[in-house]
């Protein structure tokens, strides 16, 4: 195998048959920018239909080309059609890199057809760089609970492949080009050959306090909380700021929040004005996934890593603090 017999990057436009996720979107701004280092073509690949409306934001994101793929098999998602369209598109097409959005359907189809494919498949990318002498892609993600930063590359096989996690990457579109590639390809895949059925469709229970990845105001609680019962006041105080509660991981685990509200690497990624940390020490896999334009942190441990990331940072017993600022801002509204 010759990597330099692959080329280009492509990017899953993962959808609904209605709109395309925000993933997809995210992914072809950032390794619009990529492609900027590697001298790649990007090119935004599209499974069943898709309007013509969503088609045009995935243009704006400034992608090359678009390969669209019709055929049987991709009324809904599905592993089997899903893996094998990947399979012989790349096989056609010699992709240098394919990128997926860490969706559950991403990261249930990708891997597989990487190993269909023989080759490397990261997940969970925080940064993405170039190596010119290589040629490879890094994928840099924190390592050995958050003490490393790790440099991961497909050094021998093609394509490489990743999934990224919604909300790792800014939608920042650059605009469209004045002239794309459109590409279609008829890939049937024999409906009686996929494996798993559709039974029905449950919407997940849409609390929308649970919706913490667009919040404009965070208030997140960390390890230092001593038990649930002194969670009330920092729920007081995001109501106060017309924000809402989210935690670290030691809080799901002691099963005081539930896993939705868990912000980091393998939580959500969130991108406020306003972040309020309490208790929290400030663990990479953490801090990984606040991208706030204002963070705030309280802790009691002067020397905590939490004070070299945020932008003020108070010394002191978190439910006092908390108190306090509750009481001044009960103040200022009245
Ligand atoms: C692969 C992997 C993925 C991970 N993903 C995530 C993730 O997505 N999100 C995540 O959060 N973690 C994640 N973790 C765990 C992460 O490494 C840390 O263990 C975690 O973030 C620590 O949470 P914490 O800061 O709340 O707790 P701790 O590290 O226990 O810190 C508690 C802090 O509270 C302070 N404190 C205690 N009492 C008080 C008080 N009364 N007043 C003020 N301060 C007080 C302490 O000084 C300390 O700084 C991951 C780990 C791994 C290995």
């Amino acid at each position: 195998m010759r990597k330099s017999d692959y080329q280009n990057i492509w990017v899953y436009i993962e959808h609904d048959g209605k709109s395309a996720a925000p993933v997809g979107l995210e992914l072809c701004c950032e390794l619009r920018k990529l492609c900027g280092k590697t001298g790649d073509r990007l090119y935004a690949v599209i499974l069943g239909r898709l309007p013509g409306e969503e088609i045009e934001k995935v243009r704006e994101c400034g992608v090359d080309g678009i390969i669209q793929v019709s055929g049987t098999g991709y009324e809904a998602f599905n592993i089997d059609a899903w893996t094998n369209a990947f399979t012989v598109l790349s096989r056609k097409y010699k992709p240098s890199a394919i990128f997926v959005g860490g969706t559950i359907d991403g990261r249930d189809f990708a891997p597989r057809f990487a190993v269909r494919l023989d080759t490397g498949c990261t997940s969970d990318a925080m940064e993405l760089d170039y190596d010119p002498e290589t040629g490879d892609i890094q994928f840099i993600e924190p390592a050995v609970g958050g003490k490393i930063m790790a440099v991961i590359t497909v050094p021998v096989m093609r394509p490489q492949i990743g999934t990224i996690r919604p909300g790792t990457f800014q939608y920042a579109p650059t605009g469209r080009k004045a002239e794309i590639e459109y590409i279609e390809e008829k890939i049937d895949f024999d409906p009686a050959a996929i494996r798993c059925r559709r039974v029905g469709f449950i919407p997940d229970e849409s609390d929308p306090e649970l919706d913490i990845a667009n919040a404009d105001c965070i208030v997140c609680v960390g390890n230092g909380l001593k038990d649930s019962e002194h969670l009330e006041r920092y729920r007081r105080l995001a109501g106060l700021l017309g924000g809402k509660i989210g935690c670290t991981r030691p809080l799901c685990d002691r099963g005081i929040l539930p896993s939705k509200l868990q912000i980091g690497q393998s939580g959500v990624m969130v991108k406020p004005k306003l972040y309020l940390s309490f208790g929290v020490s400030g663990a990479v896999n953490h801090t990984a996934g606040v991208d706030a334009d204002l963070f705030i942190a309280v802790d009691k441990n002067p020397d905590a890593q939490i004070f070299s990331y945020c932008d003020y940072g108070i010394v002191g017993d978190m439910d006092e603090v908390c108190d306090e600022l509750i009481a001044r801002l009960s103040a200022r509204k009245e």
